[in-house]
């Protein structure tokens, strides 16, 4: 299985689009875990080719904005979909869809999937479960197994079980670090009050999952990407890597 970033940063970052990923495999259908920030989901979708109107499953870990904004650019598309969310996120879209295109008509084939962390899924040809991420608002982290190979990808939350559960002994495991506790202890105690990890606390939820392998993504305006990665080598002694927009991953 491949993941291709369709961003990696929080939402002012400058050079960087708010969270999205593809999960691809031969043979399978794609599957969009979160959707940027907003239209930047159908340009990214484009560069990476992957055409929009082959795309039927897609997950949103959570309502932010950042990670549910593209939304209304799968709707206006006019495609049958089958979103999984929690019902909170489902709440969240629908009032983004009210609120921003009333008059636009969903396209009847769209499935709004409530998921339920612990439960275990089939979408497409991969296995998925998710956890109960700690964040601000409900969140989900997912775990997608195809193959003998499994990812796991935590969108925004600080240390807790329910991540290092959805990372344990996957041979990826992509987490958000907004930036390096060495990035400044003001920056450090803003990460913690926005409710997500610094480099540090996702190296050691990879070490106490037995990940495999680390990327880190959803950085932040301030973050200094050498810091992230020297911090996460110093806990983390398998690979590791900061995305980039466009990177594609072999898992
Ligand atoms: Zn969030
Ligand atoms: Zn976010």
């Amino acid at each position: 299985m491949d993941v291709t970033m369709l961003g990696t940063g929080s939402p002012m970052a400058p050079e960087r689009n708010a969270t999205g990923l593809l999960v691809t495999a031969p043979g399978c259908a794609p599957l969009l875990i979160d959707t940027c920030g907003g239209f930047e989901l159908p340009r990214q979708l484009a560069r990476i080719g992957q055409p929009i109107n082959q795309l039927q499953n897609v997950i949103v870990t959570h309502r932010h904005m950042d990670h549910a904004g593209g939304m209304p650019a799968l709707f206006i598309a006019s495609i049958p979909l089958n979103l999984y969310a929690l019902p909170d996120t489902h709440m969240g879209i629908r009032d983004l869809m009210n609120a921003c295109f009333p008059e636009w008509p969903i396209h009847p084939e769209v499935e709004r999937i409530p998921i339920e962390p612990g439960t275990p899924y089939r979408i497409g040809d991969f296995a998925v479960e998710f956890y109960s991420a700690d964040h601000r608002v409900p969140t989900v982290a997912v775990r997608v197994q195809h193959n003998g190979r499994t990812l796991g990808f935590s969108a925004d939350g600080v240390p807790n079980e329910g991540m290092v559960a959805c990372a344990r002994d996957a041979d990826l495991f992509i987490c958000d670090a907004l930036c390096a506790a060495r990035d400044g202890a003001e920056w450090a105690t803003r990460a913690r009050s926005l409710m997500h990890p610094v480099a540090r606390e996702a190296a050691e939820m990879a070490v106490a999952a037995n990940a495999r392998s680390l990327a880190l993504t959803h950085l932040a305006r301030y973050a200094n990407a050498d810091n992230l990665l020297a911090e996460a080598r110093e806990v983390f002694s398998g690979p590791v890597v900061v995305l980039d927009d466009g990177m594609r991953l072999s898992v």
